[in-house]
């Protein structure tokens, strides 16, 4: 089974990840996966607009960090990677390659596709889920989302691609980490982290309307409109934040490698979602 799906609708783009027996979460093959349809859909010059979705009932549980299929010891290919290879790697050296490359690079390469990227987001979005979901340019929500980054509870300050503080208030950033509880989709969309609520019925047809208005808008000022805000946020701070948190997740890693069974705290995919219910 493909792991992410590509149509095309009208000049609508729709990448769907497509592990649902396991609420999309992201292996590194599917991530490799997502990157060349979504690089695809930017270089189609009938796509106007790319939708990003999760197919089943949630939009995506974060990193594949206990499927079967997971697979941080395998390779990525070596396309878009400026990282040499990490699986023979040990130590910090591992982790810290892997996720820079896998998770980090690939979600600031996403944020700069230079075509407008609707997010799709129903069910959960978890972690690793809200780093996909915060890559794109809007955010369509079922009523049934909802949003979490429970990772302090394995004494890590959030997940790898730190935007938490510019997507949403400070307080409500400090709140979504120091709680590691669900936001709901409503209290989201009035936080401005999301732009549409939408019945979970509805959220298809609702996305791809939304898409197609704006594919039909010209190519060259949507990207530099893109351009413009994501500069604006730049200047603002967000990579500067991103990177600097990126050496406060990468110590509590070490320090979990030292003091607990793994890198993770020990804590598992049932543990968290225990915990979430
Ligand atoms: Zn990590």
């Amino acid at each position: 089974m493909d792991s992410v799906l590509y149509e095309q609708r009208g000049r609508v783009a729709i990448v769907t990840m497509n592990r649902p027996q396991v609420c999309n979460a992201q292996n590194i093959k599917m991530t490799q996966a997502l990157d060349e349809a979504l690089v695809r859909a930017v270089g189609d010059d009938s796509v106007g607009a790319i939708i990003l979705a999760g197919a089943g009932p949630h939009f995506s549980a974060g990193h594949d960090i206990g499927t079967p299929e997971r697979d941080i010891d395998k390779s990525f290919t070596r396309t878009a990677t400026t990282w040499w290879e990490h699986s023979d790697k040990g130590g910090v050296e591992n982790i810290f390659v892997r996720e820079q490359e896998a998770y980090l690079g690939m979600c600031k390469r996403w944020r700069t596709l230079q075509k407008p990227v609707l997010g799709q987001v129903q069910g959960a979005c978890i972690a690793g889920g809200l780093a996909l979901a915060w890559c794109c340019d809007l955010i369509i929500a079922a009523d049934d989302a909802f949003f979490s980054d429970p990772v302090v509870r394995m004494g890590i300050p959030g997940m790898e691609y730190f935007a938490h503080p510019f997507a949403l208030p400070a307080r409500a950033a400090k709140e979504l980490l120091f709680l590691g509880e669900k936001m709901s989709a409503e209290r989201a969309y009035q936080l401005g982290m999301v732009n549409r609520l939408v019945p979970r019925a509805e959220l298809e047809k609702e996305t791809l309307a939304l898409a197609s208005r704006i594919a039909e808008m010209p190519r060259f000022g949507l990207a530099l409109s893109k351009m413009a805000i994501n500069q604006a946020e730049e200047r603002q701070g967000l990579l500067d934040t991103i990177n600097a948190t990126y050496g406060l997740h990468q110590l509590a890693h070490a320090h979990n490698t030292l003091t607990a069974p793994d890198h993770l705290a020990g804590q598992n995919p049932k543990s968290i979602a225990d915990k979430l219910k």
